[in-house]
């Protein structure tokens, strides 16, 4: 059951062979500049690697005894489009009764009409990537607000610098990641060697 659970190393190397992992010199929409970029649905893309990502994201959820004794009424829940493939992919290997995406309407992130206060089971939050933990922070907030509880939270990849904890469950992921990030071009090193620059939409 944990062989199915690769190493960091090997999510890394499934993540640089499908284009989700890139190195060079990207800037994103709010500034930051960072040499390693990750675009996840580029690994997404391939259903054997999509597969191999979420059963082994699954399996750290069901050596969870709090988590497994609930199973199979969970939802799994995605903060974002992001993080749908995975959330699908994590609820087929669990056997999870429910999932629910959110999605963001005039900045404010929310679920699609008519998911009324009740039905949400006790949820796993999973996403593709989490930077800076904010989508996850917001989704926790929308899932007690429809009187529902985060029972366990995890990604493909976590930033270092992402929060550890989230709902008061610890962040569960395949790789954790120091990003290196800058925060303007200022201090950026690649910056000074003046090399090109390309820009990120996420
Ligand atoms: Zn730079």
């Amino acid at each position: 059951m944990v062989d199915l659970i690769p190493s960091s190393d090997t999510v890394m190397q499934m993540l640089k062979r499908t284009g989700a992992f890139r190195e060079g010199h990207f800037v994103y929409p709010n500034g930051a500049h960072s040499p390693p970029y990750f675009q996840m649905p580029l690994a997404f893309r391939y259903y054997a690697t999509a597969r191999v990502l979420a059963v082994a994201l699954s399996r750290k959820f069901r050596l969870d005894r709090d988590i497994s004794s609930q199973l199979p009424k969970i939802s799994i829940i995605s903060p974002s489009s992001g993080g749908i493939p995975v959330a699908f992919g994590v609820r087929d290997a669990l056997s999870a009764e429910q999932i629910y995406w959110a999605e963001q309407e005039n900045g404010k992130r929310m679920f699609r009409q008519y998911v009324n206060k009740g039905e949400v089971n006790p949820c796993i939050i999973v996403d593709d990537i989490i930077r800076s933990g904010q989508a996850i922070e917001e989704t926790v907030a929308l899932v007690e607000s429809l009187g529902s509880k985060v029972v366990g939270c995890g990604a493909i990849v976590r930033f270092s610098s992402a929060p550890e904890i989230v709902g008061g469950v610890a962040i569960k992921s395949l790789v954790t990641f120091d990003a290196h990030m800058y925060d303007s071009g200022d201090a950026c090193a690649d910056c000074k060697k003046n090399g090109p620059v390309e820009n990120v939409r996420f």
